[in-house]
């Protein structure tokens, strides 16, 4: 747009970082680096049975990195894809050390239809850069978003961690099967209990190797 049209945009809709605060663009230089960050090694370990897998997290939910994620996930005012992806690749070119060559289906956790409904879509824009960041490296990735709540299980945001966990079990299904000798890769926005990643686990068994989320709590 015209230079004094972006001036005026600026007064009228004041912009900030959504990770600092700072008055700047969407994400301030400082922030986006977060994005670019050495991934760190996590793992699950589900107490009913479920195999631990390494998960990869760009690092703790806390500071900038969790305010730059609430604002995705809730805000409509800041355009955050660009660093949902790169984010992604950045833990795509992690995993592919855990794949070996094989064929890979990079598997979103499933959204609510209240977030599917609203948009507010987010580990899906990670999921791709996923695929991006394997592809990168020579590993032939795809995104399959495959998973999906059943009817009646909702979003978990507000329960603690145990009723997370019971909650979880049988609350996901497959809308497709892995095909033999593919690996599964999951992905999530913030991995708190693991539970949504043990249940996707669950379903998905026994393709999946490793998962990827943005952060830990
Ligand atoms: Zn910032």
């Amino acid at each position: 747009m015209p230079h004094f049209l972006q001036h005026l945009s600026d007064i009228l809709f004041p912009r900030y970082c959504a990770g600092c605060g700072c008055w700047d663009t969407d994400v301030c230089s400082q922030c986006y680096l977060l994005a670019d960050s050495e991934p760190v090694l996590k793992a699950i370990d589900d107490s009913s049975g479920v195999p631990t897998i390494p998960i990869w997290a760009l690092g703790a939910y806390r500071k900038e990195l969790r305010n730059l994620i609430l604002t995705a996930k809730h805000a409509a005012t800041h355009r955050l894809d660009s660093f949902l992806w790169l984010a992604g690749t950045r833990l795509g070119a992690a995993i592919s050390d855990d794949v070996h060559n094989h064929p890979v289906w990079v598997v979103p956790a499933p959204s609510s239809w209240k977030r599917r409904w609203q948009r507010r879509h987010v580990t899906p824009i990670v999921a791709r850069g996923v695929v991006a960041g394997l592809s990168e490296m020579g590993i032939d990735a795809w995104l399959a978003d495959i998973v999906r709540l059943r009817f009646g299980a909702g979003a978990q945001s507000s329960r603690s961690g145990e009723l997370r966990r019971r909650g979880r079990r049988g609350a996901m299904k497959t809308t497709a099967i892995v095909p033999k000798g593919t690996l599964v890769v999951l992905v999530d926005d913030v991995m708190t209990t693991g539970a949504t990643l043990a249940e996707m686990s669950h379903v998905m068994d026994p393709h999946v190797v490793s998962g990827a989320v943005l952060a830990y709590a």
